[in-house]
């Protein structure tokens, strides 16, 4: 019987890992660049903080987690995270990490799940890097996640992608927004498909965001012309950044983000390269989240992007890191001592492998060429007796006999990175 992955699921394979490790390399230093520090939290939580947080009317919450445990249980059930920003914002609120400094920025890396249907970019298990600042109203701060996420990109070679943003506004000028947009999606409700109808109700703004029926919609009232001078000033100053910083970026009204926590800007990158699941990222501000999780009352904007969509945006696969050596036992040499000296190689901080399969002389040479070795060393029972190898130079074939300790010397030399 053969197994196969579960559905909406998918392997990293050894191929696939290099451009992953590619990524999270790049994107750890930007975050360190950009003063981000990093937190780790559960894959799962309570369902209840999820409710609280990403909203009752969402679509993740109503359809798309995974809950288990017993529901008669004094704390409820748990869920499978959907999302990483309600246990990052919860692990700072429990850790009482907001007594030591009042602003915070992290950053967060891990898996997150989703009862959705799979297809192409779209999985149950799929991976957000993402960052939040908390703590801070500021406008230049929602530019910076912005710039940061766009300044990661280009550290992975991602050229093709796009930047759209909106403003929603806030709790003083959102009622307007939703009376006008409601007064113009009434006449039309008959005709929307039922998920928009059941929005109608329960967050209109969402019903912005339908798929189905988008041309229906296209002469919407727009949320900026809706905003309060205060709003306004908040997205000219958000405006201006990112263009005194050279990103470039589209205002579309269209962008309401699925969640509903957001106030203010909001913001999704997406790829030109990939198909209709093309959204690499999603942000924005969220000034009432924090209060209204028992933390203190602080503005704060972030981000989460989808790894597997960075990856695919970045194309195929990429070869492994090329070793420093390849050892190869040559005649009848115990294997042991070749062991022996690879593992010396290895403590003295170089790369490189021998053969477990007991081949011939030349299957290891092979190896040696498809692992794209810089050197090949040859272990015979006289090279054994002397403590010494055969280092073999693969760029110009030159051989040389040397003791173990000039051999790490030479190796180190010619060390690529
Ligand atoms: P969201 O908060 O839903 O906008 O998610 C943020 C980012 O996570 C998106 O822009 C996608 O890149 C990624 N993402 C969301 N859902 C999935 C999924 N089911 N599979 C793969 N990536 C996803």
């Amino acid at each position: 019987m053969n197994f196969q992955a579960p559905e909406g699921t998918h392997d990293i394979t050894p191929e696939q890992v290099v451009l992953w490790n590619r990524l999270e390399k790049a994107a750890r230093e930007m975050f360190g660049r950009f003063g981000y520090e990093e937190v780790r939290t559960p894959i799962f939580e309570y369902t209840a903080l999820f409710h609280k947080s990403s909203g009752e009317t969402t679509d993740i919450v109503e359809k798309e987690m995974f809950t288990f445990g017993d529901p008669e249980d004094k704390k409820g059930t748990y869920s499978l995270r959907p999302e990483l920003t309600p246990g990052t914002i919860r692990a700072l609120i429990e850790g009482q990490l907001f007594a030591k400094k009042n602003f915070w920025k992290v950053w967060y890396l891990g898996p997150a799940f989703r009862k959705e249907r799979p297809q192409k970019g779209r999985y149950r298990q799929f991976t957000q890097i993402g960052v939040e600042a908390m703590g801070s109203s500021d406008p230049l701060v929602d530019a910076e996640t912005m710039v940061l996420f766009a300044e990661i990109l280009k550290a992975v070679g991602v050229t093709a992608w796009e930047l759209r943003i909106n403003s929603i506004g806030c709790k003083e000028c959102r009622p307007t927004y939703r009376e006008a947009l409601k007064a113009y999606i009434q006449p039309l409700l008959g005709t929307l498909d039922e998920n928009c109808q059941r929005r109608f109700e329960r967050n209109v703004f969402r019903i912005l965001d339908c798929k189905v029926d988008a041309e229906k919609l296209k002469d919407a009232p727009k949320a900026m012309d809706h905003l309060c001078p205060q709003c306004k000033a908040h997205m000219a100053v958000v405006e201006k950044a990112l263009q005194s910083c050279g990103v470039p970026y589209r205002v579309d009204p269209r962008i309401v983000r699925g969640l509903d926590y957001y106030t203010r800007t909001v913001y999704e990158f997406s790829s030109s390269a990939l198909g209709s699941q093309n959204a690499l990222a999603g942000g924005g501000r969220y000034d009432t989240l924090v209060g209204s999780m028992g933390g203190p009352d602080v503005g704060s904007v972030g981000f989460a992007a989808g790894v597997e969509r960075i990856l695919l945006a970045m194309g195929g696969e990429a070869p492994p890191p090329a070793p420093d050596f390849y050892a190869v036992a040559a005649g009848d040499v115990a294997r042991d001592e070749v062991f022996k000296t690879v593992m010396a190689l290895r403590r003295a901080g170089l790369s490189g492998d021998m053969d477990f399969e007991g081949r011939s002389v030349k299957a290891q040479m092979r190896s040696a060429n498809k692992a794209a070795a810089r050197y090949a060393l040859f272990i015979g029972p006289e090279e054994a007796l002397k403590g010494a190898v055969k280092v073999k130079d693969m760029k110009d074939g030159a051989e040389q006999t040397v003791s173990l300790d000039e051999a790490v010397q030479k190796l180190q030399g010619g060390k690529t990175s």
